[in-house]
C-alpha cells in the first residue's frame, strides 16, 4: 500500500491512533500507539524506543533503536472503538545509525527472502494455527475443557462457533484471506488457516492471527493459549507450515516440473535440506519445555525424520495438489515459535539444500508410529529431538542456523533457553508428587 493511500485511509476513517508493532526474539508482539499526524515522521526518521527493555535486544548503553512502519502492512483495528478506531502497521527495527538492527526477527527472514530471490524464488508460505479455547478465571487460563467437541463438529457441541466467526471476520478486514477455520480433533481445540503469501507476510499474518484470536477470546470471556501440549491424552497444537518457491515473476512455481507433471527437483533437494538440518531447526520451530511434550508418537505430531507424500506421521508431508499449489508441508512446529525465525530456517535449510543438490531418502509411506526400532533403522530414520535440552545442543554446533539467525539472536536464543530448560530441570512438578508421595 502506498504511503498516500495510507494517509487518505487515515483521514476517511477518522483514525486517531496508529499501533507500531514488532517481535521481540520469543515472538512476543510489541507495539506503542502513536497520534496519526506523528505517522509521517515515522515514515521518514522512525520513532525512537528503547531497545534495552525488549526480550532478547540490547544492552542499556546502546538502547535507542528506531521503528520504521513497512507500509505494506497497515491495517485498521476492527475492534477498537467504533469512529474512533486505531490501525496498525508492522515495522522494521533499525540502530541509531541508520542501518536495520541485525537482532530483529523480522530483518532475519527477509535476509532469507533476499538470499532466495537472488537464487530466483520468491519463498511463500502458509501457516496453519492451532489453538485451545480455555475458561478464564480470575485473568487467568483454568486448563479444563470448555466443550468435548471433535474435528469438524459444529454447535451444540463446539460452542465457540460464534467466536471463529467473529475471528475469521475480523482477519479478513484485516485484510488476511482466511481459508478455513475449523474445530481440531481435541476438546476445545480449533484451527485458523489462510492463504498461502510470501513468507514474509506470511509471518506477519501469523502474529495478527495470533493477537485477534487473543483479543476476541478475551472480549468473550475466555483465554485462548498456544502453548504446544496444554494437555496430556489429546493432541497438541501445532503450527504446520506449508512452503513452496515461486519464480520472480511468480508465474510458476518451481517445486513444480511440467514436464513430469510431478514434484520437481528443486523441490527434491530441499526436502533434503530440511531433513538435514531438521533436529537444529526444531530448536527454533519448537522453542519451549512443553513443545515437546506435543512431539511424541499417536497425536498428529511428528518424531521421526522422514518425508512421505500422504503420512500424517512424518516430519514432511507433500500434499497431493500439483501445478501452483505444489508445497512441502513442515509438520514439527508449534505455535510457541517466533514465525519470523522459524520461516528463516525453515526457507534457509532448504534452500542450501537445493545449493548442495542433497538427495533426500526415500519418502516413507507406511505409519511410522507403528514401526518397530529394526524398521525404522532399515529405512534409515532417525528422530527429532526429544526435549529441549538436545534440541539446543544440535542448534549449537549447527553453522547453517548460526548464519540464519546472525550471532546476536544466535547467542541470546541459546543463553535464554538454556536458562529455561534449567529452570525446568530444578522446578518440582504436580506429576512428581503424584508419583512419589509414598517412596
Ligand atoms: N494437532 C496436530 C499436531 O499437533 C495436527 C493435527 C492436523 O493434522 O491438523 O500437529
Ligand atoms: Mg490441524
Ligand atoms: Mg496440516
Amino acid at each position: 500500500m502506498g504511503i498516500d493511500e495510507i494517509f487518505k485511509i487515515i483521514e476517511d476513517e477518522k483514525i486517531r491512533f496508529v499501533r507500531l508493532q514488532f517481535s521481540d526474539i520469543n515472538g512476543a508482539l510489541k507495539n506503542v500507539e502513536i497520534p496519526s499526524a506523528d505517522l509521517k515522521r515515522a515514515f521518514e526518521k522512525g520513532i525512537m524506543f528503547d531497545g534495552s527493555s525488549i526480550e532478547g535486544f540490547v544492552r542499556i548503553n546502546e538502547s535507542d533503536m528506531y521503528l520504521k512502519p513497512d507500509p505494506d502492512t497497515f491495517a485498521i483495528l476492527p475492534w477498537t472503538l467504533e469512529g474512533q478506531r486505531s490501525a496498525r502497521i508492522i515495522c522494521d527495527v533499525y540502530k541509531q545509525d541508520g542501518t536495520p538492527f541485525e537482532g530483529d526477527p523480522r530483518f532475519r527472514l527477509r535476509k532469507v527472502m533476499q538470499e532466495a530471490k537472488d537464487m530466483g524464488f520468491v519463498p511463500h508460505a502458509g501457516p496453519e494455527v492451532e489453538f485451545f479455547l480455555l475458561p478464564r478465571k480470575n485473568n487467568k487460563p483454568s486448563f479444563e475443557f470448555l466443550d468435548e467437541g471433535g474435528y469438524f463438529d459444529l454447535l451444540p457441541v463446539d460452542i465457540a462457533e460464534h467466536l471463529r466467526s467473529e475471528v475469521a471476520v475480523m482477519l479478513e478486514e484485516m485484510g488476511i484471506d482466511v481459508e478455513a477455520t475449523h474445530h481440531e480433533v481435541a476438546p476445545s481445540q480449533h484451527e485458523v488457516d489462510f492463504r498461502y503469501s510470501n513468507a514474509l507476510s506470511a509471518a506477519d499474518a501469523v502474529q495478527t492471527v495470533k493477537l485477534v484470536i487473543k483479543t476476541l477470546a478475551i472480549k468473550n470471556n475466555l483465554y485462548a493459549t498456544f502453548m504446544p501440549k496444554p494437555f496430556f491424552g489429546v493432541n497438541g497444537s501445532g503450527m504446520h507450515v506449508h512452503v513452496s518457491l515461486l519464480s520472480t515473476d511468480l508465474q510458476k512455481n518451481m517445486f513444480f516440473d511440467e514436464k513430469s507433471g510431478d514434484i520437481s527437483e528443486h523441490m527434491r533437494y530441499f526436502i533434503g535440506g530440511v531433513l538435514k538440518y531438521s533436529k537444529a531447526i526444531t530448536a527454533v520451530t519448537n522453542p519451549t519445555v512443553n513443545s515437546y511434550k506435543r512431539l511424541v508418537p499417536g497425536y498428529e505430531a511428528p518424531v521421526n525424520i522422514a518425508w512421505s507424500l500422504a503420512n500424517r506421521s512424518a516430519l514432511v508431508r507433500v500434499p497431493s495438489a500439483r501445478g501452483m499449489a505444489t508445497r512441502i508441508e513442515y509438520r514439527s512446529p508449534d505455535p510457541s515459535c517466533n514465525p519470523y525465525l522459524a520461516l528463516a530456517v525453515i526457507i534457509k535449510a532448504g534452500l542450501q539444500g537445493i545449493k548442495d543438490k542433497i538427495e533426500p531418502p526415500l519418502p516413507v509411506e507406511k505409519d511410522i508410529y507403528h514401526m518397530k526400532e529394526e524398521e525404522k533403522d532399515n529405512f534409515g530414520i532417525d528422530h527429532l529431538p526429544s526435549n529441549l535440552k538436545e534440541a539446543l545442543d544440535e542448534m549449537e554446533k549447527c553453522e547453517l542456523i548460526k548464519e540464519t539467525l546472525g550471532e546476536h539472536i544466535f547467542n541470546k536464543f541459546l543463553e535464554m533457553k538454556r536458562l529455561e530448560w534449567k529452570d525446568f530441570s530444578i522446578a518440582v512438578t504436580e506429576w512428581e508428587r503424584q508419583r512419589y508421595e509414598i517412596v
